[in-house]
């Protein structure tokens, strides 16, 4: 028995106290157990290599917030990084199956749930995007494949070929183009072969078939309890005959997902869908999330994590808030305003999102005041010392001749951000006892 991750890392984690930031012997620590769940998870050593490595790079040095653990923010760090790694571009459940009839192959080992997921499939074309789907079964080798597809077929209200005893299998995929395009069908299906192992003929055949059928889709479907397996049967197959996307099966089972992370980092190839049971409607698209969920065996700790970020968020919204109603409206907070402007898309963007802002806007309008000024006023505010960005009343004359010279600006431009600084200060504290600062500045956080 394995323990799952989050519990490795949490015994890790409560035996070191809590510090501001990951140090890099934490993070190591850390890794060690991720390595080792990573493994365990059937992972293949070069991915996790790769992949610890990225993390290490990624918490080393994190700031870790007050209301969450170290392990915890590690956790979340290596869920993140599994999703990225797990993810592709496109739309994993978006068939290409424009331009009817559409020829989707249909192609990988005996047992791996190969005519069930072409079955599913069909079921899933049908009854979400109303196509109406004609399946065959290529499996001269095997009589009793070809009849069960057909008996899946009428379970699912989805036709099947006919079957000709004695057609091979570039036969049969000719007859189901022609049909298909007689019929008016939109997509047709061709559920190849299987063998036990892949050989040399097996390869033949389905390289055949593609020739003539040149599909759109060419779906691998694999044992998703076969683990590294699993990955090395998509490799194989892709290298030979060219896969558009992968089908993991039986992630109902009690594998942990490890494949699918190998699967998308040595092959490239996309996981389109999921087979998560023997029933018909059992496959679903791919998710990221849920995969990296199950090899952690941590879900809640993401969410309690992305939890207290957004609380830490508010209470900081909060203090500030009360801070402001009291009009200590500090250079400070000035700077930490100017700063979020300039990353929320400057002037307009801001202006726009805050009620209450948009007669101020004309006047910053009427003032000149643009994106370049604003980063004149955080050099300005930067150049200031502790105690008078706290207290800008403090700011002499003299003094603000040196602040101006250290940010390589006019005085008279430094006057005018003092000036702008008291309105703010004013009218935060106006807008505060109206309630509009609360509204506000929950849009700026
Ligand atoms: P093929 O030889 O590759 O065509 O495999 P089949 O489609 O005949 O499937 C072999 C067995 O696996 C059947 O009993 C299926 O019901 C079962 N099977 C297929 N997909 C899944 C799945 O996602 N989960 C589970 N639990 N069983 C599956």
């Amino acid at each position: 028995m394995f323990e799952n991750l989050s519990d490795r890392l949490s015994s890790v984690f409560d035996r070191l106290t809590k510090q501001g930031a990951l140090s890099a012997d934490d993070v190591k620590t850390a890794m060690r157990e991720v390595r080792v769940a990573l493994l365990e998870a059937d992972v293949s050593l070069p991915v996790v290599r790769d992949f610890v490595k990225a993390v290490e790079a990624k918490a080393t040095g994190q700031a870790v917030t007050k209301s969450i653990t170290p392990g915890q923010q590690v956790i979340k760090i290596v869920h993140d990084e599994l999703q990225h790694v797990l993810t592709g571009d496109e739309d994993p459940g978006k068939l290409k199956i424009d331009n009817p009839p559409a020829p989707i192959l249909m192609v990988g080992l005996q047992g791996s749930g190969k005519t069930t997921t072409t079955a599913k499939l069909a079921k899933r074309l049908k009854d979400r995007e109303g196509k109406k789907v004609l399946m065959a079964s290529l499996d001269t080798n095997r009589p009793a494949a070809m009849e069960q597809l057909a008996i899946l077929g009428t379970q699912i209200g989805v036709d099947t070929l006919p079957i000709v005893k004695g057609e091979t299998p570039v036969q049969i995929a000719k007859r189901a183009k022609t049909q298909a395009s007689l019929g008016g069908y939109d997509v047709f299906m061709l559920d190849t072969a299987g063998r036990l192992h892949i050989d040399a003929e097996l390869i033949a055949q389905a390289a055949e078939v593609r020739d003539v059928a040149n599909p759109r889709e060419t779906l691998l479907v694999v044992d998703g309890l076969t683990g590294q397996d699993a990955v090395n049967v998509a490799q194989e197959f892709d290298d030979k005959i060219g896969v558009t996307g992968v089908v993991l099966t039986r992630m109902d089972g009690d594998g942990r997902g490890g494949a699918a992370l190998s699967m998308r980092a040595i092959t490239g190839k996309p996981i389109r869908f999921v087979g998560l049971g023997e029933k018909m409607d059992a496959i679903e698209t791919f998710e990221p999330q849920r995969i990296a969920g199950r090899i952690l065996g941590m879900g809640d700790i993401v969410a309690l994590v992305e939890k207290a970020q957004e609380t830490l968020e508010a209470e900081q919204a909060e203090r500030m808030m009360k801070r402001f109603q009291k009009g200590r409206f500090n250079m400070n907070d000035l700077k930490m305003q100017l700063d979020q402007m300039l990353k929320m898309g400057g002037m307009e963007g801001m202006m726009g999102m805050m009620p209450g802002m948009n007669k101020m806007k004309g006047q910053m309008d009427k003032a000149g005041i643009d994106d370049s000024i604003l980063r004149r006023q955080i050099a300005l505010i930067n150049s200031m010392t502790k105690a008078e960005r706290a207290n800008p009343d403090l700011l002499a004359a003299s003094r603000k001749k040196r602040i101006a010279k250290g940010a390589g600006l006019e005085v008279s431009e430094l006057n005018k951000l003092v000036k702008q600084h008291r309105q703010m200060a004013d009218m935060m504290k106006k807008m505060g006892k109206g309630g509009m600062l609360k509204q506000a500045m929950k849009q700026m956080m």
